[in-house]
């Protein structure tokens, strides 16, 4: 059995973003892993220790104001949980909180949980369109494809990127980086959802997940061909490939 949270559900999920807890949920039943979905809310109780896969979504500068003194509370556990092991998915408004902070257009500097080495500072500009990112899962380069759309640049300090940008803006539209990642920790600006339509990401969150139970990592092959050819039509048409 995995358990997996998705925290704030009410609050963070933008374009879509409560698909990556139905595609990860998804394709653990898909493979017999019987999964059980815990939607934890402001003011409700989570042991974190008992988790297996954490989902944090994307949420505007409002939505973020209005859940960041109670995902503050959760800091100390949150960090245990993380340095422990347990795999995370943050997207775009929620990456942005695992930070040292977010400071708005306005100039009001929302306070991040910093387990994260990264900064973030909304521009003048919204970064907005598809994106095409390579990232690097068991030593295979990927290319997934996703949605953007922030105000925010994110400036990385010690933490390494989740990948490199292909075409879109990523980051901060200056370096070339996407994301996060730290540990099993994976942050991105990717709406898609990403996870639905990047499976391998996906099955890669699951054996995380699993190898850090002790359990059988090896997933049987699902037919993917669906978001196969859609991939590969968005990478055609940001003239990656
Ligand atoms: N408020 C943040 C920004 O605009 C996050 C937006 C989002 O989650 N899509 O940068």
């Amino acid at each position: 059995m995995l358990h997996i949270c998705h925290l704030y559900p009410d609050l963070l999920n933008l374009y879509g973003d409560r698909g990556n807890v139905l595609a990860y949920a998804a394709r653990c039943r898909w493979r017999g892993i019987p999964v059980t979905v815990h939607r934890v809310r402001r003011g409700e109780e989570v042991d974190f220790r008992g988790m297996d896969f954490l989902f944090l979504g994307g949420g505007s500068d409002r939505e973020q104001n209005l859940m960041t003194e109670d995902l503050r509370k959760r800091a100390g556990a949150l960090r245990e949980a993380i340095e422990d092991g347990l795999t995370v998915l943050a997207i775009c408004g929620g990456y942005q909180l695992l930070g040292h902070y977010y400071r708005t257009r306005e100039g009001q500097v929302i306070p991040g949980l910093g387990l994260l080495d990264f900064y973030t500072e909304a521009g003048a500009r919204r970064l907005i369109g598809n994106i095409a990112v390579e990232i690097e899962l068991d030593g295979e380069r990927v290319k997934v494809t996703g949605f953007e759309n922030h105000a925010g640049r994110t400036y990385l300090g010690k933490a390494a990127p989740l990948g490199r940008v292909l075409a879109g803006s990523g980051n901060n539209g200056e370096d070339g980086r996407e994301g996060a990642r730290y540990k099993n920790v994976f942050c991105s600006y990717l709406h898609g959802p990403l996870l639905p339509k990047n499976p391998a990401l996906t099955d890669y969150l699951i054996r995380t997940a699993l190898k850090r139970r002790g359990l059988p990592e090896l997933l049987e092959p699902l037919d993917d061909r669906l978001e196969a050819t859609a991939n590969q039509a968005m990478l055609r048409r940001l003239r990656v490939i």
